[in-house]
């Protein structure tokens, strides 16, 4: 299969994932994960149809960020952003998904220009090596978060740890969904939560159907990545 072909699967996969629970396929964003992919595959992936890309370092992803430069791509920083990368990120990214600390939302707000688009990162494994704050601290995080004027605060983003099975991720999915109800639920002024990016190549269409509004794939839409 051609990165075509392999688009079409993989946007099918989700529409009907999103339809066997009465969904509309359109409420699902489909984030094409680049990191350490070449520029040239990025290209590729834009001629194929892919409009939002997702970078997880800085450093990696500026010279694609730039030379893409299509007025119809978005990009998405995944990974774990350092304080002194911030400045950089702001003019390179239109969503930044992995904010996990006030003192990082607060850069990207002292640094941004006009406003940036932001979703908190949730650990839900536990695990140590993963970003992302406990799920008892998200709801504090995202009043403080919702209260940054440059910041909109779309929604949560999780990784939750890898299984072999798929269905095994179903329970984290329903955990953010459900910490992003409770967040809703407390009807902080101006914040609402929308967006839940959570699902990759092995499990997205249990993500889909717990309620992710954006997933992000890399694996299944480019291959195999070499080891970093
Ligand atoms: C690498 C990465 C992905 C994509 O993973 P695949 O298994 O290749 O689809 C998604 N989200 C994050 C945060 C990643 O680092």
């Amino acid at each position: 299969m051609g990165l075509y072909e392999k688009l079409i699967d993989v946007r099918e996969r989700i529409d009907r994932a999103a339809r066997s629970v009465g969904r509309n396929p359109d409420e699902v964003e489909l984030v094409a994960v680049t990191k350490s992919l070449e520029l040239k595959k990025v290209r590729e992936g834009v001629r194929a149809g892919m409009r939002i890309f997702g970078e997880n370092y800085i450093q990696e992803s500026e010279e694609k960020v730039l030379k893409v430069k299509n007025p119809n791509v978005k990009w998405h920083f995944i990974g774990h952003l350092q304080k002194n990368k911030v400045k950089q990120a702001v003019v390179l990214f239109d969503m930044i998904e992995t904010v996990d600390s006030l003192s990082l939302a607060k850069e990207i707000n002292k640094r941004v220009e006009e406003s940036m688009d932001v979703l908190i990162q949730v650990k839900l494994g536990g695990e140590k090596s993963k970003g992302g704050v406990m799920p008892k601290e998200a709801l504090e995080l995202a009043r403080e978060v919702s209260a940054l004027k440059k910041l909109n605060l779309k929604g949560l983003m999780a990784v939750p740890p890898f299984f072999e099975d798929p269905e095994m991720s179903k329970p984290y999915f329903t955990t953010l969904r459900r910490i992003a109800e409770r967040i809703n639920s407390e009807q902080i002024p101006g914040l609402k939560l929308t967006e839940l990016s959570m699902g990759m190549s092995h499990d997205f269409e249990v993500a889909v159907k717990e309620g992710a509004t954006i997933v992000r794939v890399g694996t299944a839409l480019f291959g195999p990545r070499k080891p970093k």
